[in-house]
């Protein structure tokens, strides 16, 4: 597999990378076959976090023996200084690292939290001195803002990004990318697949693959969707009319009534899971009518109708999205879908 320079890290990774979120879903053999294949196929960068619960044990036990084949990046949420040495030293342990190559302050993505990374005494010099210790090699950044991504990039403090992109979430074409490449900070691309929404494996990556410099980390579950990815990558990148078409198409369906998943809406009075409600058409789609129409699913729609259009989750959106609207809208389509379902199935 082709490499890539991840910024000023000067770390060379694979063009494709792994992230760890699924893994905690399935068995942990299935987890550890998954993250084998994805060494097999020669991925060399894999992403976790002290907060995937044990996606960075099963990932540590995973490549037992093949330390040196690949790059491991997690991160922490933490914003004390306790807070940070405590995850990395759990981090080190459920690893069964001496020495993790990336570490990131996980999801900053108010300006708060920002000042916070950012003050010399705060848990930045926890992790410059683990970085002299020996502990870590690189220190990163994720984020789902764009306005404070950007801050966090022109502060030179931070060897990495990861942020949202794909191509219906591409404002990052923009401003984000050219300036992380003018400061080199290494690119790394989360939700290349829109959270799940996007079923178009290969429109998704051809778009992504598109920049040289970009590192998707697609959340794998199944060896079968690593294998076709790395098929896109192996073929021709070019995006043919159809691909563009669709993608057009797709960016026009979706555009800005597109939910990004990142809870910045939160916390609402009546306790809705808004991101989820914003996406379930397309996890339903996915799932037989018997399990979305009774337990889980139908709890949160549920919930959903208790929406008293106060607004608030509008206000912190940074998509502006019309949530109530939205969620009206998921709510009458969820109650008509459950009507004809259960008329199908009494009679
Ligand atoms: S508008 Fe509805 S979803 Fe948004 S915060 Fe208010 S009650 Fe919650
Ligand atoms: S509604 Fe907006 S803030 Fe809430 S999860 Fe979706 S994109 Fe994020």
């Amino acid at each position: 597999m082709d490499d890539m320079r991840l910024g000023k890290t000067g770390m060379k990774v694979s063009r494709l990378g792994f992230g760890g979120i699924p893994i905690q879903r399935v068995s942990e053999e299935e987890a550890i076959v998954v993250v084998q294949k994805c060494l097999d196929l020669g991925i060399t960068f894999i992403d976790t976090a002290n907060a995937y619960t044990t996606s960075e044990a099963r990932i540590g036990k995973s490549i037992k023996g093949r330390r040196g084949e690949v790059v491991i990046a997690t991160k922490s949420d933490s914003r004390s200084r306790e807070g940070i040495e405590g995850h990395l030293s759990m981090s080190l342990e459920r690893l069964g690292l001496d020495c993790i190559d990336l570490y990131q302050f996980h999801q900053v993505s108010d300006f708060k939290s920002l000042e916070i990374v950012l003050d010399p005494k705060g848990p930045m010099s926890v992790l410059e001195k683990a970085k002299k210790a020996g502990l870590i090699k690189h220190i990163g950044i994720t984020s789902h803002q764009i306005d404070v991504a950007v801050e966090a990039v022109k502060s030179d403090r931070f060897e990495t990004l990861m942020f949202p992109f794909n191509f219906i979430t591409c404002e990052p074409e923009d401003e984000l990318l050219p300036l992380c490449r003018e400061h080199d900070v290494g690119f790394i691309a989360m939700k290349p697949l829109a959270g799940g929404v996007l079923d178009n494996v290969t429109i998704a990556f051809k778009y992504l693959f598109q920049f040289p410099d970009v590192l998707p980390i697609p959340g794998i579950e199944k060896p079968h969707e690593i294998e076709q990815i790395v098929q896109v990558l192996r073929g021709s990148w070019g995006i043919d009319d159809a691909e563009r078409t669709e993608m057009q198409r797709l960016r026009a369906e979706l555009g800005n009534r597109f939910c990004r998943r990142c809870d910045y809406c939160q916390p609402c009075a009546q306790e809705i899971p808004i991101s989820w409600v914003m996406v379930m058409t397309s996890i339903i789609r996915r799932m037989p009518p018997e399990v979305v129409f009774t337990g889980i699913y139908a709890d949160v729609m549920e919930k959903a109708a208790n929406c008293t259009e106060c607004g608030d989750c509008e206000e912190r959106c940074p998509y502006r999205l019309p949530i109530r609207e939205m969620i009206a809208e998921q709510v009458r389509w969820f109650q008509e879908a459950k009507k004809e379902y259960e008329q199908r199935v009494a009679t």
